[in-house]
């Protein structure tokens, strides 16, 4: 793949790895991130994080489908991508830098379309699904700005507004440098770059750089209530170091993949893809080597201690985890300066309630 504005690579990556078995749409993430940064004039309609039911949810709407449809549908050849990326078809079109879709007002304003809408058929009440893949499902897909390794955002701006930290490979709009043209919001593959009209400005997530220089999780991460949540820093492949959270699940173990790999701006957001979900929808989300991440997810829950430590390690931490160490069934994690910041146990300790409570003669029910 060509990239029509090649930019080295930063000094560090900021990344994360959400497990899509573990969220629950409470919608946490979102919260937190429009209090922190998208409670201004003209960013109504903006949510930076926001967390969509796949296959009817999208914001905005169809982001994902019409941009797929665009670039050709996308063809492998076993796990060898032999399509099109926006920036190929670009070429193939005659431009110079990425092809995209510009969202119309309306696709912004359905945020929670398709939320909790199953997809394979009606469960009625009672029903029992007792195996995987389930023939009715659907799931939650948390999504931020991806801070891709080559923005799709950035390769559009005539102003060279957009640029990728050399520190941190945050992707961040110069407020000062934009003109508003919106060939940002075009250009964004995932639809994160979106225009403020109050402003004239095009606004994108900030990687909440201001808690991230100084060691901590982002707000969306650290909100998160599900704790399906990672941060870390990420090598590229032949530089990964086992003890680094995100490159074990990344590298090493090969079970987070990056969104729609198909459209070639490297994203740094990668998931763990839910188990619950049949693999060709699967496949045309996170590629072919996401039958295997399946198949290696649901195996470490049985019987993986040091990737049941590590996904208990999420979310336990304000502070950036970037290594990781097993030791007497508990998990602890370190920060940049080595400093231990989290200890979690592998397994969590089970408390079994009686029905009858003596003290407040209650009985309680075990709903779960
Ligand atoms: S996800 Fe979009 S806005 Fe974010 S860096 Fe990639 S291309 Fe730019
Ligand atoms: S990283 Fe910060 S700015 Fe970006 S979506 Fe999360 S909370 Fe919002
Ligand atoms: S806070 Fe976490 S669990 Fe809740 S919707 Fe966001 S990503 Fe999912």
């Amino acid at each position: 793949m060509e990239y029509p504005y090649e930019v080295p690579r930063p000094e560090k990556q900021f990344a994360a790895v959400f497990d899509t078995n573990k969220c629950i749409a409470c919608q946490t993430c979102t919260v937190a991130c429009k209090n922190t940064w998208t409670a201004g004039r003209g960013q109504e309609y903006m949510f930076w994080n926001n967390v969509e039911t796949k296959p009817f949810g999208s914001y905005p709407l169809a982001w994902d489908f019409k941009l797929l449809q665009k670039i050709g549908g996308g063809s492998w050849r076993g796990n060898v991508y032999t399509g099109k990326t926006i920036f190929e078809k670009a070429r193939e079109e005659g431009h110079e830098n990425a092809v995209g879709i510009f969202p119309e007002l309306e696709d912004w304003a359905y945020p929670n379309i398709g939320e909790d809408e199953i997809f394979g058929g009606e469960v009625e009440q009672g029903m029992h699904i007792n195996s995987l893949p389930h023939m009715m499902w659907f799931y939650y897909l948390a999504r931020i700005c991806n801070h891709c390794t080559y923005p799709g955002c950035a390769s559009r701006c005539p102003r060279k507004a957009i640029y990728k930290r050399q520190e941190d490979g945050i992707v961040l709009i110069d407020q000062k440098r934009c003109h508003g043209y919106k060939q940002c919001n075009e250009g964004c593959p995932y639809k994160k770059a979106m225009f403020n009209a109050h402003t004239g400005r095009s606004e994108k997530c900030l990687g909440c750089y201001p808690k991230v220089e100084k060691g901590l999780t982002t707000q969306c991460m650290e909100a998160c209530i599900g704790k399906i949540r990672m941060q870390g820093w990420l090598n590229t492949p032949e530089n990964a170091e086992e003890d680094n959270p995100l490159d074990y699940l990344v590298h090493v173990r090969k079970l987070a993949l990056p969104l729609y790999p198909q459209f070639g701006t490297e994203p740094n957001i990668y998931y763990i893809p839910p188990i619950n979900v049949p693999v060709p929808f699967l496949k045309q989300m996170f590629g072919p080597r996401v039958e295997k991440a399946v198949l290696n997810y649901r195996e470490a829950l049985r019987h993986d201690k040091v990737l049941q430590g590590l996904i208990t390690l999420f979310g336990s931490s304000p502070q950036i985890i970037s290594r990781f160490k097993m030791n007497n069934d508990k998990t602890y994690g370190y920060n940049d300066k080595g400093t231990q910041v989290a200890t979690v146990p592998i397994q969590e300790p089970k408390h079994i309630r009686k029905p009858f409570d003596k003290n407040l003669e209650v009985y309680r029910t075990d709903i779960t």
